[in-house]
Order: C-alpha cells, then sequence, then structure tokens
C-alpha cells in the first residue's frame, strides 16, 4: 500500500466516520446479460446513455468488484480500508470472527430469468475450490454463500422442490411417452417410501437426475411437446405468473442467446444444436420447482443447497462474502450435474419467509442461524428520526427509497438519497437518520 494511503487510513481510524461507498455495477459488458435496462439507472440516478442493461451492483469487498471510498480526497479500496484498519474500522467481534467484512450487499434488477442454482455450505466451497484449484468453473472462493432477498417490486422466482405429488400430477398431466419410465419409478419409490423423508428425497434426486441426463434426441422431442403444451396453455391463462409463460421465455432466450454466441465468436455453429439441447434440458426442471410471486417488501432467506432461480424483478440481496454457485440449467451457461447433486438439498420446500424482530416502531430486523450478516429494514416517514446508538459493528447502509439526513457525533451531517451507501465504521458513537421525504426506507447490514 502508498505510504500516503496508509496514512491516511491512519489518520481516519483516530476519528471515524460514515464513508460513501462506489460501487461496481455489472452490465451486459461484464457478460450479465439479464438485467434490466432502466431500474438501476434510475435506482442510482445516472443515464442509460447506450441503452444497455444493467444487472447487480456490488457493495462490499469481493475480489470480483471491490467497493472503493473517498477518503481525504484519494480513492482507496475498501478492501485496503478493511484490511489495513481491521477491527478498528469493523468491531472486535467481526474481526474475531471473520478477520474480515463477512457480507455482500446487492442491488440487482433481473428483466429476464437468471440460472437455476445453487450455493454451497462453508465445507462444500472449501473442498470444490481445493478441487478446482481455484481455476474455476463452479468455486470462485472458499466460502459458503448463503442469501437473503428484500424484494423492491414485485419479484417473481423459482424457490425449492414442489411436493413429490404435485409433481406426479403434473408430469402425468403431460401425457409424454419419454417421461413414462421416470414417473413411473418416482411413483412407485415415492409411495414406497411412506413417511420416511430421506427415501422420498431420494426419489426426487433420481428423477431429477434422470431428466437432467435425457439424451440429446429424447430431450428435443420431449422440448418440442412441452412448448407446444405450454402455447396452448398459455392462450387459455395469458398470465405471466404461469409454468407456460416462463418455459416460453427461456426458451426463447436460450435461442437468442446461443444465437449471439456464435455471432460473437464464442460458439462454433457446429455446436449450436448440443448446446441449445444441454440449455433447454434446464427448462424441463422448472416444473418441478415452487413458482412464486413476492410483492413488494417481502425478505426470504436462501440457505446453502436450495435451488432457486429468479426470473423477473429488483431486489436488495444480502449474502456471505462469496460468488460461489452451481448452475442448473435454464439459461445456456455451464452446468455441472454431477457437482450439482452433491450440493442439492432435495427436501420438497417452499420459500423460507423470515420473521421481524421489531426492535422499534420503525425497525425491523432479520437474521438467520448464519452469523455473516443481520438485515435491518428501516422505514421512516417525513421529519421521523431514528437513532443507532454506538455501533459496535460496522454496517453497510444503504437508502431504497426516499431521502434521509445522516447525522453523526460532533454536528456532522449528510443527505443521503436513494441509491447512496455508506459503510458505518464501528467507532462511529451516534448516528441518525431524519428522513427528508414522505416515505424513507433505509437498509442496514451488520455482522449477525
Ligand atoms: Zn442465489
Amino acid at each position: 500500500m502508498e505510504k500516503n494511503i496508509s496514512q491516511i487510513i491512519d489518520q481516519f481510524i483516530l476519528n471515524p466516520y460514515p464513508v460513501k461507498l462506489d460501487s461496481q455495477i455489472m452490465d451486459e459488458n461484464h457478460g450479465y446479460y439479464w438485467g434490466d435496462k432502466k431500474f438501476i439507472p434510475n435506482f442510482f440516478g445516472f443515464e442509460n446513455k447506450d441503452n444497455i442493461s444493467f444487472a447487480e451492483a456490488w457493495f462490499g469487498i469481493h475480489p470480483k468488484a471491490p467497493s472503493s471510498v473517498k477518503i481525504a480526497d484519494q480513492q482507496i479500496s475498501l478492501l485496503d480500508l478493511i484490511s489495513f484498519g481491521k477491527e478498528k474500522i469493523l468491531g472486535s467481534m467481526t474481526y474475531q470472527q471473520h478477520q474480515t467484512l463477512p457480507f455482500l450487499v446487492k442491488v440487482l434488477s433481473a428483466h429476464d430469468p437468471l440460472s437455476l442454482q445453487v450455493h454451497p455450505n462453508k465445507q462444500q466451497a472449501k473442498r470444490g475450490f481445493l478441487k478446482e484449484e481455484g481455476k474455476g468453473p463452479n468455486y470462485k472462493d472458499k466460502n459458503h454463500k448463503p442469501e437473503i432477498v428484500y424484494t423492491l417490486t414485485p419479484f417473481e422466482a423459482l424457490m425449492g422442490f414442489r411436493d413429490i405429488q404435485d409433481i406426479i400430477q403434473q408430469f402425468s398431466d403431460f401425457q409424454i411417452k419419454q417421461f413414462k419410465p421416470f414417473l413411473n419409478t418416482l411413483t412407485q419409490q415415492s409411495n414406497g417410501a411412506g413417511d420416511d423423508e430421506e427415501k422420498k428425497q431420494d426419489a426426487l434426486k433420481q428423477f431429477f437426475y434422470s431428466l437432467m441426463n435425457l439424451e440429446e434426441r429424447k430431450t428435443k422431442k420431449v422440448i418440442k411437446k412441452l412448448k407446444k403444451i405450454a402455447i396452448k396453455r398459455f392462450s387459455y391463462y395469458p398470465n405471466i405468473h404461469s409454468y407456460e409463460y416462463w418455459v416460453l421465455k427461456c426458451l426463447e432466450n436460450n435461442k437468442s442467446a446461443v444465437k449471439k454466441e456464435i455471432a460473437n465468436g464464442k460458439l462454433k455453429p457446429e455446436e449450436k444444436k448440443t448446446k441449445l439441447i444441454q440449455a433447454n434440458r434446464g427448462i424441463i426442471i422448472i416444473y418441478l420447482l415452487n413458482l412464486v410471486l413476492f410483492q413488494p417488501g417481502t425478505i426470504v432467506y436462501t440457505p446453502a443447497g436450495k435451488i432457486h432461480a429468479y426470473l423477473k424483478g429488483s431486489c436488495v440481496e444480502v449474502m456471505a462474502n462469496s460468488d460461489n454457485v452451481l448452475r442448473g440449467g435454464l439459461t445456456h451457461k455451464h452446468i455441472d450435474v454431477e457437482e450439482l447433486l452433491n450440493i442439492l438439498d432435495f427436501q420438497s420446500k417452499g420459500p423460507a419467509y423470515l420473521n421481524a424482530n421489531i426492535l422499534g416502531e420503525n425497525e425491523k430486523e432479520y437474521t438467520t442461524v448464519e452469523k455473516d450478516f443481520k438485515t435491518r429494514i428501516i422505514s421512516l416517514k417525513e421529519n421521523q428520526k431514528v437513532g443507532l446508538s454506538a455501533l459496535s459493528e460496522a454496517a453497510v447502509v444503504l437508502v431504497v427509497q426516499g431521502q434521509v439526513e445522516m447525522n453523526w457525533v460532533n454536528e456532522r451531517n449528510e443527505v443521503v438519497k436513494k441509491g447512496d451507501a455508506y459503510l458505518i465504521p464501528c467507532g462511529v458513537n451516534t448516528c441518525t437518520f431524519r428522513a427528508q421525504s414522505e416515505e424513507s426506507i433505509i437498509v442496514l447490514v451488520t455482522t449477525g
């Protein structure tokens, strides 16, 4: 580190104050093609001059896109500030347990579906990262990645496996002969399992495996039939909140994504057919999962092992500091079925909604079993005020609606508006927020 910067940080530690975080925004030029063109520019208040799509903004220290802060007119990486300031920035508990900022906050906006995915637990991530020697394609770091979503708009998602009986019913209704043998096995095994949860999960695992490994020729036929059924059903029930809508949407997206890959030389024309079939195979999986529509303001927890896909909508995502994703298709991205099966949890379970701890009239806190983060939602009407008394651990705050005045000790204050994020170091004694707009909402994240 430059001497100059270490001196600035030294000074800062003596009298810390909230610092604004500059995030890196992931757009289509970073390979994130599913983002919305309007939401993120509007949220952060910039113009989308090139009319491109913006998928995510990251606030944290993940090496893929660490945030930076401006101190004494110097742009400093948050990673440097924290590795140099240690417990004086993080707080002693956070430093002892994690040695670094253990969470990552994102603003995410999906115009198109993301891949079906699942995140590893700590053990799986460590093992996977070592096995791949840090070169990928599955493991980007050694950390687990539990996450929560706080929805900012109506939000369509696939989350967790449906009840086996519903799956059997669904696949029987299709009357597709290629499904028959697997469906018979699933029915027999599930009937034979009785109340034995583990046996039921094994049955579902086998069914999932059979679908993911369906031969190319059969997959092509199945997809053709599913498409026909979806078109017919959608014409009777033309609603975006339907399996049929998403099946048709994903088929269309895969076709254009593969075309794009060929056009920009990432894929050879002769690979087109295989790639498209591989991508479309995941579309069958949609029918195994719960399709859910969350209203704005919903908080949902996704633990390790739980299958999910975000289809459309915008949210704040809070997660452990990791980028470990195992994909299960739906899009044209890399799939590793064997590794996926190692970490997937085959319990039939819908979304895990979190109950709030009411901290005060305007504050709710959401915790999970994980120690990496806890999330507070602060809602203020105009002129209402809330104070954070002596934060013992560092926090990241993000205003998601309205505008507030942030005051801290020795009469310092700053106007913080929608899209602004700050790091509040642990030493800041008191920090208050007063709403300057009709309705303001602040997301505050600290260590759990
Ligand atoms: Zn996820």
